[in-house]
């Protein structure tokens, strides 16, 4: 008897104890966010990071927030983690930049998590001439995978949700819904082309995301008196000093960094457009070098950027919410 009853508090002990922990798995199921019509716009970074794996950092994903609207701009490595992380099931719409790997990544997996949390409506996905081609890739990778779910699962999959509904489109306005209204703009990260960036206009903030871009003008233009900029950025007095030094015992992965910082903007281009455009708060992502989210190493990213630009400079963590006030 004794026994029996030492075994009946091992089992209740053993499930009280592994609640929570199941509660965790369920991560972004367990409680998702909601969002309220006419709420406040915000900045939720899911990505900073780039092609080279940092444990710290998933690629380009971005996520603005406009009231019940959640509009993700790329969908890098790793975003469904983030967004389960931000407690975020559900996005609007997806905005490509272009269609360099790091921003396009994980699109399949977001797919999934769609079906899984029963969308009745095939996702929005809108970007520069290309989309169709990289959406129906996904789809045909991921064929199988709709098929063995829709067929497990059945009625509680969300089949029709975990398509995607492909808008390709020119620089212009490209969404106009509950107030929010979203500008395609092209931008300069030759030789790839299409590129471009996103403005976010709503209840008289804006918003700029910037894809991944040398500096332009159009970029100052699209960014005049924004409330944020999230801005692409390159650390590029580094690379200077780390290219001579590997050159010589890693030639190609010299040649490989000499070729990625001409098509990006520098720190110090990007504290320029900041002043000129009169942004409000500017936000860096996309970060080249992938430095750790450390205080030290953000520190020397900036450096010389508060000589040119003095408003707010914000190095991007992943995970990282940015109020637009
Ligand atoms: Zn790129
Ligand atoms: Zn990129």
């Amino acid at each position: 008897m004794n026994r029996l009853w030492i075994m009946v508090a091992l089992f209740i002990s053993f499930v009280v104890s592994e609640t929570p922990f199941a509660m965790a798995q369920l991560g972004g199921l367990a409680g998702p966010r909601k969002l309220e019509p006419g709420g406040a716009m915000q900045v939720i970074l899911l990505g900073t990071g780039i092609p080279i794996p940092n444990p710290d950092r998933s690629t380009a994903a971005t996520l603005v927030i406009a009231g019940d609207k959640a509009m993700l701009v790329d969908t890098g490595r790793g975003c469904v983690v983030r967004l389960a992380e931000a407690r975020i099931r559900n996005v609007t719409a997806v905005l490509f930049t272009h269609y360099h790997s790091d921003h396009i990544a994980s699109f399949g997996d977001l797919l999934v998590r769609r079906g899984a949390a029963g969308a009745e409506d095939p996702l929005p996905v809108i970007g520069p001439p290309g989309a169709k081609r990289v959406v129906d890739g996904f789809q045909m990778a991921y064929g199988l995978d709709h098929s063995y779910r829709a067929a497990h699962h059945g009625k509680y999959w969300g089949t029709r949700g975990s398509q995607a509904k492909v808008t390709e489109a020119e620089p212009g306005v490209v969404f106009d819904q509950d107030g929010l209204q979203v500008t395609m703009f092209k931008v300069n990260h030759a030789p790839i082309n299409p590129a471009v960036g996103y403005r976010f206009d709503y209840q008289g903030k804006v918003v700029v995301v910037s894809g991944d871009t040398i500096k332009t003008e159009k970029m100052i233009e699209m960014s005049k008196d924004a409330d944020v900029l999230v801005h692409e950025a390159m650390d590029l007095q580094t690379l200077h000093r780390i290219i001579p030094m590997i050159k010589r015992g890693r030639p190609r992965q010299a040649a490989l960094l000499e070729d990625v910082s001409e098509y990006h903007a520098s720190t110090i281009d990007v504290a320029e457009i900041a002043r000129d455009a009169g942004v409000k708060k500017l936000v860096l992502t996309h970060l080249v070098p992938s430095i750790p989210p450390q205080d030290a190493a953000e520190k020397n990213f900036v450096r010389g950027m508060s000589d040119i630009y003095d408003g707010p400079i914000i190095v991007g963590r992943d995970g990282m919410t940015i109020d637009v006030e």
